[in-house]
Formats: structure tokens, sequence, C-alpha cells
């Protein structure tokens, strides 16, 4: 490793060297060798950075030799010497790691400077634009190489000074502030400088270079910027690049300038270049918002020629690169020069409209159009959305836990939801709740958007909008939650019940009144997107988790080829069906029992018929009863306070203390590992007998009236052979008495849900009974790691935070555990049924990383909630191509 080339000049490098120049780096670089107008200058690559941390904070040794090296190849390049008071070259020194992260690193400009020098400059030069430039030096470089060992001296404590010598003159503007104002500006910074770390600022322009560019190396480390790389899954131990470059200056007068922009729009994706910039400025202004910009379109007016520049390079860049790029550029006396530039940030429906685009430009490829969204954002593209033009008043911040924009009056309570919002008297309504429980979740059906004042990204509210598409803005310190009214902490403002509001979930915004929202369109550029990824997926499937006919049309609708998970035990919980399901429990005689299953037979056939209607054809995995039984009990501890507060009183309620026996009985210590999935079928066998009735005389019923149904029954948490054979022969006999009542045939099956590890460990005895196989991703997981999934987020968070684990194994499937049962269950399988069906039904079935994984072992389609079909879709089609999901 010692003799590796530890800075490379911008011409020796190119765009493949992301690794070694980081991103910025790399593109200097690219942009350089096609002839763009990039000053010069050269990288330290992130090697340097890793070294640095792996031998304690030390620079390897040469590295400086190494850097005049090349820093006397720039100076030739521009005839100007570092440190030359009658010629002196200035530097920016710019971090850049392999990802952009935007603003989380730290950056110096003007460096080079010192008194001497900034003396003799004035002489030459405008003595207003070397102030200017001195003051902004000493900020940075005491900011970045000297506030984490010093108080007082980051950029906010100068531009507090600066503020101050503002209001002094009377001015607002920075640009209003005169040259001598500035002069003075820089002897005040000094002696703050002094006054602070007791030292002088460094006047030896070779030690304020090495402060930079270690200080970068230190930023690395900074607590923004793990926080950044935490939350978008960068590896912490790739390290960043430092750019050290030749100034330009924006900042020299008024035909001179700074700014930003992007190739196409971001929001929307429309082909037009979108941009601000500032006269007379140094980069940071823009992005740091001291001054308002201007629009780019300003620019065309203002100086054609210089517009006429910056078109053609930002013509060229989108060329080159094939995709949409965001530029930073700046203007010195009339020239334009380039200073970066990265493929763009986007949302989810620019990311598909450009994407279409530029295969219609012939620019890219189907191949790379599908390579290159994240599977992610297309979930915005399925919510209702504020048209990117419109204005609005945002009164409160909260968490973007469920994107998608909704407006509606507010209502305090889940029944005032249900009876006002959808499927009751019809009405827009927004949910408000301090937080939110499960029993609000008829409120927030019914609901066009969430409101709470607590939980996070995690909380029940955050989870269930996500899985239903609701806007949610969660977590929402700002606002206090009353019974029928919220109010504004900061302005004391009160929101009443009825009022109108809005919510712009993906930002966590809260808006007074109302605005406009529009529904998102499957078709145009998505649906033909959409079409592609179907084309490359190929014959692997994708399928949908859906247990009514609505949640099954709206997955047709976004691309579902059929249901891999229709859990039956939510037919139980609803309205009327629940005391009949607790008659049944309750009864201590079959004839009692019958009486109650026969009532739910008839709801549960009429359950079943609809969604084989929704699905016109295609296949239903239909999962029998699952969930412990005091699922559907009243809650044991509220019984037992219930009859104990009774007593106090000296009364009893008999038919309480009954109930209270009963649940008492049913009570379980783990009830995750207790009586539930093919347990149940084994000890109360009537059940699953009915059910078994139920989806065949409901497919019955779709076959005589002319359509087709494709049940496939599974049995769930089978982890001995012997449960699945026991079960499934009586089923089979029901299945088979069904079939000739009804004179049908039903092109049924049955197979089993692998979810506990004895079941993946013996798949070859299992298969032997079971068509097919549904990995439970979920059970699987919980009982692999021994985590309970309801109770793990407590320590999950750690072992996430410490890197004992990479990620949250309930999210992405643990591919070398969990992963690694599956491919020795299918394996096994295949050793006696070689044409065994296999998919995935757990959660994981929409996680783009996991859906690229049971594509790559083989499974024949993925099952997930309606709103991920189409992420699972991409990600299939991405997986197929090849195609990582992310580099990162
Ligand atoms: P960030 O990663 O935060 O965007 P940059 O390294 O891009 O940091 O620097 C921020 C800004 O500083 C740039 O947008 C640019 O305007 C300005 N800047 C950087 N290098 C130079 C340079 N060589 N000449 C003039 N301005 C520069
Ligand atoms: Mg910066
Ligand atoms: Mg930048």
């Amino acid at each position: 490793m010692a003799t590796q080339k530890r800075v490379w000049l911008f011409r020796d490098g190119n765009r493949s060297l992301r690794d070694l120049l980081g991103g910025k780096g790399a593109n200097l670089a690219e942009m350089m060798n096609i002839g763009l107008p990039v000053p010069p200058g050269f990288t330290i690559t992130t090697e340097v950075c890793t070294d640095y941390y792996a031998s304690g904070r030390q620079l390897p040794e040469g590295l400086t030799d190494e850097i005049k090296t090349a820093l006397a190849d720039v100076e030739k390049e521009l005839g100007k010497t570092f440190g030359d008071p009658n010629n002196p070259l200035l530097l920016s020194v710019r971090s850049g790691a392999k990802f952009s992260m935007p603003g989380m690193m730290d950056t110096v400009l003007n460096l080079g400077l010192n008194d001497e020098i900034v003396n003799a400059l004035s002489q030459v030069a405008d003595p207003r634009f070397v102030y200017d430039s001195y003051r902004r030096f000493i900020m940075m470089l005491s900011d970045v190489a000297y506030s984490d060992q010093y108080d007082h001296i980051t950029k906010h404590d100068f531009e507090h000074m600066f503020y101050d010598l503002k209001a002094e003159l009377g001015v607002t503007e920075d640009l209003e502030v005169p040259a001598e104002s500035l002069k003075a500006l820089c002897d005040s910074y000094k002696a703050h400088v002094i006054k602070q770390t007791g030292k002088e600022f460094p006047q030896d322009p070779f030690e304020q270079l090495e402060a930079a560019y270690t200080a970068v190396f230190r930023s690395w480390n900074n607590e923004r910027a793990i926080i950044y790389r935490r939350k978008e899954k960068i590896d912490d131990s790739i390290g960043t690049a430092v750019n050290i470059q030749a100034m330009v200056f924006g900042n020299r007068g008024d035909d001179c300038g700074t700014g930003v922009a992007f190739t196409r729009d971001a929001s929307t994706g429309e082909n037009v270049i979108f941009g601000e910039y500032l006269m007379n400025a140094q980069g940071e202004d823009v992005v740091a918002g001291v001054r308002t910009p201007m629009p780019i379109s300003e620019l065309a007016k203002q100086d054609p020629v210089i517009y006429k520049q910056f078109e053609d390079t930002c013509d060229i860049l989108e060329k080159h690169y094939k995709d949409m790029q965001d530029i930073e550029f700046t203007i010195e006396h009339g020239k334009f020069y380039i200073l970066q530039c990265r493929s763009g940030k986007r949302t989810g429906p620019a990311a598909v409209r450009i994407a279409v685009d530029q295969v219609k430009e012939g620019l890219i490829t189907k191949e790379d159009a599908i390579a290159r969204v994240d599977p992610n954002l297309l979930t915005q593209c399925l919510l209702p959305v504020i048209p990117a033009n419109a204005k609005y008043n945002v009164i409160a911040r909260g968490l973007p836990a469920g994107p998608g924009a909704a407006t509606g009056i507010a209502v305090f309570s889940s029944d005032k939801a249900a009876e006002l919002g959808k499927g009751g008297a019809g009405e827009r309504v927004i949910l408000v709740r301090a937080d939110t429980n499960p029993d609000d979740l008829k409120g927030m059906l019914a609901a066009q958007g969430v409101l709470t004042e607590r939980g996070g990204m995690t909380s029940h509210a955050a989870l269930v909008a996500r899985g239903f598409g609701i806007p949610t803005v969660a977590g929402c310190s700002e606002i206090s939650v009353g019974s029928d009214h919220f109010v504004i902490k900061a302005t004391g403002q009160i929101v009443k019940e009825g009022e109108f509001i809005s919510l712009n979930g993906g930002l966590g915004e809260v808006i007074s009144g109302q605005v406009p929202v529009e529904e998102a369109k499957m078709t145009g550029d998505f649906g033909e997107y959409m079409s592609w990824a179907d084309e490359f997926r190929g014959k692997f499937g994708v399928r949908t988790n859906a247990d009514t006919p609505k949640d099954t049309e709206l997955a047709i609708k976004l691309g579902a080829e059929g249901i891999g998970l229709c859990r039956t035990e939510h037919m139980f919980f609803e309205g009327e069906r629940r005391p009949v399901v607790q008659r049944m429990i309750l009864a201590t005689n079959d004839a009692d029992r019958q009486v109650a299953l026969d009532e739910l037979l008839e709801f549960q056939r009429e359950d079943f018929k609809g969604i084989f209607e929704a699905l016109g054809g295609r296949p239903c995995t239909v999962r029998l009863i699952d969930p412990p039984l005091h699922e559907f009990m009243p809650n044991r501890e509220k019984l037992i306070e219930e009859v104990a507060a009774l007593h106090a009183l000296g009364k009893s309620d008999p038919e309480k203390e009954a109930m209270l026996k009963v649940v008492e009985g049913m009570h379980e210590i783990n009830p995750m590992m207790g009586l539930r999935g093919c347990r149940l079928s084994i000890v109360f066998p009537q059940i699953v007998e009915m059910q078994t009735r139920a989806i065949l005389e409901g497919a019955s019923a779709v076959v005589k009236s002319g359509g087709t149904a494709v049940p496939e029954i599974m049995i769930p948490l089978v982890g001995h052979v012997n449960e699945l054979k026991f079960v499934r022969e009586r089923l089979e006999a029901t299945a088979a008495a069904v079939v000739s009542e009804q004179g049908v045939s039903v092109d049924y099956s049955f197979g089993t849900m692998i979810e506990v590890p004895r079941g993946a460990l013996t798949a070859d005895e299992i298969a032997v009974e079971a068509s097919f196989f549904s990995f439970g991703t979920n059970d699987l997981t919980q009982m692999t790691f021994g985590f309970s999934r309801d109770d793990s987020d407590r320590f999950l968070k750690p072992y996430v935070a410490e890197k004992i684990l990479p990620g949250d194994p309930f999210e992405s499937i643990d591919q070398s555990g969990v992963g690694q049962l599956m491919k020795i269950a299918i394996e096994k399988a295949h050793t006696v049924r070689p044409d065994i069906k296999l998919g995935i039904c757990g959660e994981h079935g929409g996680e783009p990383t996991s859906v690229k994984f049971c594509y790559e072992i083989g499974l024949n389609y993925v099952s997930c909630s309606p709103y991920r079909v189409p992420i699972a879709r991409l990600a299939a089609a991405q997986a197929a191509l090849g195609k990582g999901v992310s580099d990162k």
C-alpha cells in the first residue's frame, strides 16, 4: 500500500474512480477530461482517509511531498504561486465521499490568504473583493479546523459578528458593506480567534492547507455525517477524499456570480433546467440561504452569452452521463466555470418521468431506465399529491410518516372519523390524535390523513399509514392535541374540530386550510415504465397480501398477479362476527359449537366468493386460521380489573366471571409459541374444516357463474411433517366432500408455510405432503433469531447502531441465517418435488434487497402488501437484469 499513489491530478482521474477519488473528485476529473471549464486541482484519495483513521489519526509519511508536487503542477498551469504575495494561487479544499452527503462534511474556500498577501492583493485588485474573501476564509477555516477544539469559533459565531456590523452600518445586505468595514471585520475575526484559541490565525499557507484537509478527514466522523450515513445506509469505513482546487471567484464584482442547477426539474421530472444563482457571491451563499437567490431564467436575460455557456454545459453533461445532473457553477468576470456535477436527487414521479423521457430521447436503453430508479421511490408515485406550483401555509412540522397529500376537516376521535369520513357520511376528514392505538384503525381507514402528536416512524400510526397508503404526519411535537381541538404551541393558534387542515405527508408538513390534491395516475409514464419492468421480470411473479375484495382490486390495479397470502382471521374480527367467534370458542358442546360455526361459514363463504371474483381467475393462497384464539376474546387484564372493581363494591356479574374463567383457561405465557397455526387445526379441527368448506363453496359459486377460482389452501406453522399430514388428510376429505356436493370442479391445492426453522430443515419430508411452500419470513426470522418481533424494537435499534447487525432483519431478510434456511428448504424440497411452487409472504416480499434475494434463490414469486406491489415488480426486474438495487 505504501507505493500507492495518494494524490491524483484531476487530469489523471475519471468517473470510474469514485471509490478512490470520491464522487466529487471523480466527476471533476471526468469533466476536465471532456473539455469542460473546470479549475485545475487534485484529489487526495479516500484511502488516505481510511489510513488516517487506521493509524490513530496520523497522516501517512510522504503525503506532503505528493501534495507539493501536484500543487506545483497547478501553479505552472495557472502561472500563480501558492503563498506568493505578488501573484498568489488561492485554493478551495473540498470534501467528497463516494456517495454524495450534501452539506454533511466541510469545505474551505479562499485558502492561502494571509495578512501580507491580502495587503499586496488589495493594491492590485478590488479591496472589497479581497477583504470579503479573507473574512470568508478566516470564518471557514476556523469553523472547519478549530471549532471542534475551541468554543465560539463556528461559522455561526462569525456570522453573528458580521450581522452586528451590518446593523451598526444600518444595512441589511452583505453587498452594502464597504471594503474598509470588511477589512475591520477581518481584524475583529482574527482578534476573536486569538481570544478564543490563545493562538494567532495561521499565516503560513501550508499550515492552513494541512489544517484544512485533516479537518475534512475529521469531518467524516462528525455527528451529522454519521447520522446521515446511518440513514442512507452508507458504509462508515469508506472514508472521504479531499479535493484541492484553484479558486475561481464569484464575489469579484457584478459580472461574477455563483449558482446551482438541475438539468431537469427534480420534483416533476419535466425536461427544463431548474436553477438558482446569485451575482457577486461565493458558492456557500446560495445553499446557506443568507441571500435569496434568483431563478436561473433571470440569467438568460441578464447575460445571454454566459447563459448559453451554462445551457450548453448542462446539455453536454446530460448527454455524457446519460442522467439528470445536479451542478454547481461560478462565473468570474464573465467566464463560466463548472465546479461540481452529480446525478441529481429526485422524487419518485420525477425519477420515472426522466427515465421514460430519456429512453424516448434515445439517451438510454430500457434496461438502463429500469436499473436506474430506486424501487422504494415508486411509493411516491401512488399517492395523491399537491400540484407542484401550489402555494400553502405550513403551521407545524412532524415526521413524514406516511407520504402523500391530504385535505379534510380535523376530527379528534376515531368514532367521529368513521361517522363522517369514508364509509360514513363521505366527508373528507383528517384524524388528529395525541397518539394512536389499534382501536383507531377504523378511524384511520375512514380518514384522508392522520396527524399525531406522539409516535415515531415505526409507530402504529406510521406502520398502518404506510401499509394502507394514508398520508400521515406523526410525532408532531409542535402541536398539543386536546379532545376537540389542537394548539400550535409556538403561536397559540387553535384549530378546532370541523376546521379544514391539510397534510403533506412526504415532508411532514401540517398546513392550514385546504390545498388542491390530485389523485396519482397509474397510466402515462408510470404505466409505461412498469410495463417495461414486467417485460424484464418475465415469469417471476408478484402477488399481494390481501384479505378483502377491496384490497384485492387495488392490488390488481397495481399489478398483482394473485394473492400470496389471504389471512382468514382478519375476517373473524370484523363487527358482527366477533361475538359469533366468541360463541364458537365458548361452546361447551359440539352442537352449540356447530351452530356458531355454521353462522361463520355463511360469512366466510361470501368473503371468499368476493375475493375470487375480484381475482378474476388469478390464484389465491388462503392461510387457515393462525393466531391464538384468545386474540378473539375480551382482554384478560381488563376483565380481571372489572371483576375486582365489582367485588370491591360488593357486587358480582356472573357472566363476566364466567368469561374471565374461560379467558384465564386460555391464557398463555408465550402465545406466539403457543396454541396457534396448525396446532389449532389439530385441537379444534372443526374450525379449519369450516374454513376449507367456505373456501371451496365460495370457489364453486364463482365457477358456477362462469368464472374461475384457483384456491391454494395453506396450513401455517408446520414444523413436523406429521402435523401437515394429519391436518391435510382431514381437510382433503372435507374438500372432496364439498366438490362432490357442488358438482363442479375446482382447481385447488394444499401446501404449507415454511416459518418454523424445523420445517425448513426437514423440507424434504414436508414437501411430500405439500404442493407449494410459502416462506413466512416474519415468523421464520423471529424464530431463527429468537427475537420477538413485537418486542424487538428496544434492542434492535442499539444492535444496528452498534453494528452488531447490519440492519433490522424484520425489514430486509437476514441472508446468511434466515436466508440459508430458505436455501436449505428449497434444495431439500426439490429432491422430492422438483416442480414445487415456491413463494414468500412475509413483509420482506416488498423490500427490494429481499426481492432480489428471493429471485436469486429461485422462488417463483414474492407477495407483499398492495402498495408495495410496484416496488416488488421493479425490484424483480432489476434482479432479472442482474442490477443491484443500490450499491451503497
Ligand atoms: P458541498 O459538498 O457542501 O457542496 P463543495 O465542496 O461543493 O461542498 O463546496 C461548496 C461550494 O463552494 C461550491 O458549491 C462552490 O460554489 C464553492 N466552491 C468550491 N470550490 C470552489 C472553487 N474552486 N472556486 C470557487 N468556488 C468554489
Ligand atoms: Mg459544504
Ligand atoms: Mg457541492
